[in-house]
């Protein structure tokens, strides 16, 4: 990662997450049918896609600006859970970034820190609930620690982590012990999104 993010780095990285969230929808799609309504693939494309034209249309002018505006557009978009979940993690984090029209790799880190503790409060679950907190919250501390490409492993294993789970919080928890033994879906996309961060910081 540069020493300094501009809107532009955080304009490709959502765009690329964009990208990333359409090519592999189906396989989100696929995670939710077992463990939930099988919407979360089209869910996350159709929110993508609407934060990738908002962004191209308009490109806003900081980066606390391009995630506020991206996560306003998740949340006005989709209509599953996941939609304000994620909206109100980049609204958040796009707060805390203010309105500088650089901030470091460790302002990042914090603001994302924020988004995730957001998250959190407005969703209710906790690390081990079988939710995409269980990749974002490692995600997080290993972007602090590591950088861009620690975060999207940590994510990665996070989200594979979710596997053995009982599922707590969502939909996939009124299935109760039939939620082990599934990926949880929300956290296989946040994966994707840290892959995209660790691409545009290479
Ligand atoms: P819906 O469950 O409304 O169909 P999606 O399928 O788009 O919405 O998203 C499901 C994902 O949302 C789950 O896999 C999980 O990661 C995440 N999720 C659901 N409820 C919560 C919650 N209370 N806290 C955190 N994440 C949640
Ligand atoms: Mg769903």
């Amino acid at each position: 990662m540069s020493a300094v993010l501009d809107a532009g780095f955080f304009q490709r990285w959502l765009a690329t997450a964009a990208s990333a969230v359409d090519r592999e929808a189906d396989r989100l799609t696929e995670l939710d049918s077992a463990i939930g309504d099988a919407d979360h693939g089209a869910n996350m494309r159709r929110g993508f896609a609407a934060v990738a034209a908002a962004l191209d249309a308009e490109p806003p002018g900081t980066p606390g600006a391009v995630l506020a505006l991206a996560g306003r557009q998740l949340i006005s978009t989709v209509g599953g859970a996941s939609g304000p979940l994620y909206g109100t993690l980049l609204r958040r984090a796009g707060k805390a970034l203010g309105d500088s029209a650089e901030v470091t790799p460790q302002a990042l880190a914090e603001a994302l820190d924020a988004g995730v503790a957001a998250v959190a409060q407005l969703g209710g679950a906790k690390a081990g609930d079988k939710t995409m907190l269980d990749a974002l919250e490692p995600a997080v501390a290993a972007l602090r620690e590591g950088g861009a490409a620690a975060a999207a492993r940590a994510a990665q294993e996070g989200a594979a982590a979710t596997v053995p789970m009982l599922a707590r919080k969502g939909r996939a928890s009124y299935l109760g012990e039939r939620s082990v033994g599934h990926k949880d879906p929300g956290a296989a996309s946040a994966a994707l999104l840290f892959a995209a961060l660790a691409e545009v910081s290479a």
